[in-house]
């Protein structure tokens, strides 16, 4: 089976794990170092082949069409998403300051955040 090195992308840690693929899909994510105490990954970054391949991944844009909790959603372009996102973050700014967007950085992830 062949492996690869890769970095966990199941949270913003990043860790060091060795993957396992099959025909182009990851089918196992491991340790670097599988020795007590050494052992660089957990049971969500184990678990996270099985959340690749399921059919309620999302996978593309789903903006929310129905009343919140509804489950309602329709498909949407990357332009109109990151439009959409850039006219809502551009509200908070308008109303609560450019002090209330931050960014930040952890091991190269980054992510803003808005704080209101
Ligand atoms: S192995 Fe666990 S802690 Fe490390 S990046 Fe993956 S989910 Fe995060």
């Amino acid at each position: 089976m062949p492996e690869a090195r890769a970095l966990c992308s199941s949270c913003d840690i990043y860790c060091q794990v060795t993957v396992e693929t099959e025909g182009g899909q990851v089918t196992r994510v491991k340790a670097i170092d599988p020795r007590p105490g050494r052992a660089n990954i957990c049971m969500k970054g184990v678990h996270a082949p099985s959340g690749f391949a399921h059919p309620d991944r999302v996978l593309h844009p789903l903006r929310r069409k129905g009343p919140r909790g509804s489950g309602e959603w329709e498909r949407v372009g990357w332009d109109t998403a990151l439009d959409d996102i850039a006219e809502r973050l551009q509200r908070v700014v308008d109303r609560y300051g450019p002090e209330s967007l931050t960014r930040n950085s952890i091991n190269g992830y980054k992510a803003l955040r808005a704080f209101v």
